[in-house]
């Protein structure tokens, strides 16, 4: 299994993990599941291994190609104009 090592945010312990991982590409947002990384049991930052992310890569490069993904309805909220 990859050493994810500690987390580089706030030292905590790293737990190997599948998650959803999502991505803007030109406006459009991709979300990528069951993507092998290491979770923080604390803060919860993510990283993934430099082997993983060269997949991560020529998966989103597939997607643009070829659309065969899958397509799902997300909600989109505009944020409050008078927020500072
Ligand atoms: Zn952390």
């Amino acid at each position: 299994m990859y050493n994810y090592g500690d987390c580089h945010v706030c030292g905590g312990k790293m737990q190997a993990k599948r998650v959803k991982q999502d991505f803007w590409i030109r406006n459009k947002l991709v979300v990528i599941e069951d993507v092998p990384a290491g979770v923080c049991t604390q803060c919860g930052e993510k990283v993934v291994s430099a082997d993983v992310g060269q997949r991560l890569a020529g998966a989103l490069k597939d997607t643009a190609r070829r659309r065969k993904a899958r397509t799902i309805a997300v909600p989109v909220i505009r944020f409050a104009k008078d927020v500072a």
